[in-house]
C-alpha cells in the first residue's frame, strides 16, 4: 500500500497529476475501472443524481406514451392491460425525484469538489504515460464500441521515489556549491540577484529597475542548505554508503 501522506510521494505525484490526481489515487481502489466508473466513485452524490436524472426522464417517456395511449384509447379500448403504476402515481414519482435531484445538487455543490471525467481522463493519460497504469481495452462484439478498463500499479514507486531523491540531494549539492563559490549582489527592490561576474557586467546597476545592487550576505541561505543536507542524509541512511556518487 502506497502511503500517500509521505511527503516525498505526496510532494511526486502532486508535481505529476495536482491535488486531484491525489485524490483519484486514494479513493478508487485496487482492480480494473472504466473512466466512467471512477467518476461514480469520486462523484458519488452527483453521480446519485445523475441516475436519478435518467430514471426520471424515462418516467416522462412512460407518462407521454400512456397519455397518447389514452387518447387513442378513447376510440379503441384495450382491457387486457394492466398497468403497474397510474398515472398519477407515475407524476408523484416525477415530482419526488425532481426535488430529491435539486436537493442531491445542492448537497454535491457543498460537499463535493468536483472531478469531472475529462479531468479523470487527463489524471489517467499522464499516469499511463510514467507507466502507472495498466490499461486494456475491449471491443464490445455487438455495438463495435471500446471501453477502457484502468488498473492502477504503483508498484516501481519505490524506485521512481529513489531516482527523485537522488535528484533532490543532487540539486542541494549544486546549490551549496554556487552558494559557496560565488558572492552575490540584490537589487534593493529585489528585481534580481546576481553573482559578481554579472554583476560588474551591469556596472552594479539593476538591469530592471537601473537602481544601485547592493553586496548580499548570503551565510543565512548556505547555513540552511547545511542543515537541509544533513536532514537529508540522517533521513537516508541507506542512500550514503561507501563509495557512492551522485
Ligand atoms: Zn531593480
Amino acid at each position: 500500500m502506497v502511503d500517500y501522506n509521505d511527503p516525498l510521494i505526496n510532494g511526486y505525484f502532486k508535481r505529476l497529476i495536482g491535488e486531484n490526481g491525489i485524490t483519484l489515487l486514494k479513493t478508487i481502489p485496487e482492480g480494473e475501472h472504466t473512466d466512467e466508473e471512477m467518476y461514480a466513485m469520486l462523484n458519488p452524490i452527483r453521480k446519485k443524481a445523475s441516475d436519478l436524472k435518467v430514471q426520471t426522464k424515462l418516467l416522462k417517456d412512460e407518462l407521454k406514451a400512456r397519455e397518447k395511449k389514452k387518447s387513442s384509447d378513447d376510440e379503441e379500448t384495450d382491457e387486457t392491460e394492466i398497468p403497474e403504476k397510474t398515472i398519477e402515481e407515475i407524476e408523484e414519482e416525477i415530482q419526488r425525484n425532481e426535488i430529491e435531484i435539486n436537493e442531491l445538487k445542492e448537497e454535491a455543490e457543498e460537499k463535493e469538489e468536483e472531478i469531472g471525467l475529462n479531468e479523470i481522463r487527463k489524471i489517467l493519460f499522464i499516469l499511463s504515460e510514467n507507466n502507472f497504469t495498466i490499461c486494456k481495452r475491449e471491443r464490445d462484439t455487438n455495438s463495435g464500441w471500446l471501453t477502457f478498463r484502468w488498473q492502477l500499479n504503483l508498484v516501481d514507486i519505490e524506485h521512481r521515489l529513489e531516482r527523485e531523491k537522488r535528484k533532490l540531494y543532487r540539486n542541494l549539492l549544486r546549490r551549496q556549491e554556487y552558494e559557496k563559490e560565488n558572492l552575490f549582489y540584490i537589487c534593493p527592490s529585489h528585481c534580481v540577484r546576481l553573482t559578481f561576474d554579472e554583476s560588474t557586467e551591469m556596472e552594479f546597476m539593476c538591469p530592471l529597475c537601473g537602481d544601485n545592487l547592493i553586496y548580499e550576505e548570503n551565510e543565512i541561505i548556505k547555513e540552511l542548505l547545511e542543515k537541509r543536507i544533513g536532514e537529508f542524509q540522517t533521513a537516508n541512511p541507506s542512500m550514503f554508503r561507501k563509495d557512492e556518487r551522485y
